[in-house]
């Protein structure tokens, strides 16, 4: 933690500030820094509660945080890399499958079709965060059946958004990677309970996030129980609005924490022709693996066809990155 000094502070200003911090967090020291004072030693909670409190004190003008003081548990991920539900030994690693289950026949043929394919996981969406609330909004519990039954067939790991605490247990029932969709990023109280799930959990990054704000999500994440976390960069825009996903994010994302990092390119790029340029580029910026939407019949799905790549081009895909 960082006190940035008002400007022009005078050096009784100082020491009497310094009275005052030593009131407020003993046990605390401190170190010289550019224009304030370094503190050293104060537990994430005592930091986060005293912060606001020294911000009001006569002579200091702000208080900046390090990541790793903001997100401990973020930034001191083991070395070991993810081995469960889904091998990051050996990357890039693929969760493939349509933006939302439809039925069972179109659903178990995508299943099929995706692990002959090269995928490791399956998308099993049952619950949509769709902007219209007239659009299909997911089949909800009806499919928990569904992606059930291609998990017994393919032997693959589902992966399913969580949109409300309430789904938690029985999601987690069945699937084995909870995925906190980007609206959802800053749902607290939702992070909280993925938390307590027990099962890994993806996190994709919200639209405009900054890295500082993903990694406090994935802070809560791991406060509450977390385990097993993955991180998806899935770009700015809304579906359709312009491809273009954050590479030098990602980058940073795995340099600070060391947790895999995947990306979406479906939703980055709005069609499927610029779904799979960026899906490779993706790979060759370093992502981990993909989050993609592929299905054996895009052009007759629901939700997000347009963008939804085929199982072949899917294959090309995982062809070309290994
Ligand atoms: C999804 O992956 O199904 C999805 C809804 O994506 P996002 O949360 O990134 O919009
Ligand atoms: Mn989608």
């Amino acid at each position: 933690m960082i006190i940035n000094f008002e400007k022009n502070l005078s050096p009784e200003g100082r020491a009497a500030l310094l009275v005052l911090l030593r009131r407020k967090l003993p046990g605390a020291r401190y170190a010289a820094a550019k224009g304030g004072l370094k503190v050293i030693g104060l537990p994430p909670q005592k930091a986060a509660d005293a912060a606001p409190l020294i911000e009001n004190l006569p002579g200091a003008a702000r208080v900046t945080f390090l990541n790793a003081e903001l997100c401990p548990l973020a930034c001191a991920m083991s070395r070991t890399v993810l081995s469960k539900p889904l091998d990051f030994r050996r990357t890039p690693v693929f969760i493939a499958g349509p933006c939302a289950v439809e039925d069972e026949a179109s659903y178990l043929s995508c299943a099929r079709a995706l692990k002959a394919a090269g995928a490791h996981a399956l998308r099993a969406a049952l619950f949509k965060p769709r902007s219209s609330p007239y659009a299909f909004q997911g089949l909800g519990w009806a499919g928990l059946p569904i992606i059930a039954k291609a998990k017994k067939i393919t032997g693959l790991p589902l992966v399913t958004e969580i949109t409300d605490t309430r789904q938690a247990a029985r999601l987690a029932g069945v699937c084995d990677i909870l995925q906190i969709g980007a609206r959802n990023m800053r749902n607290y109280e939702l992070l909280k309970e993925a938390g307590r799930s027990g099962r890994a959990v993806l996190l994709k990054r919200a639209m405009r996030a900054t890295l500082r704000e993903w990694l406090l999500s994935a802070e809560y994440l791991l406060k509450y129980g977390v385990k097993e976390l993955i991180l998806c960069e899935r770009g700015d825009m809304l579906s359709g609005s312009g491809a273009a996903l954050d590479f030098r994010l990602i980058r940073e994302a795995k340099r600070l924490t060391r947790l895999p990092v995947i990306a979406d390119p479906s939703h980055a790029a709005g069609g499927r022709e610029a779904a799979e340029r960026l899906a490779l580029k993706a790979l060759r910026s370093g992502a981990d693996g993909l989050l993609i939407e592929a299905a054996v019949n895009p052009y007759a799905a629901r939700v997000d066809g347009r963008q939804t790549v085929t199982a072949e081009t899917f294959q090309k895909i995982a062809g070309r990155a290994r």
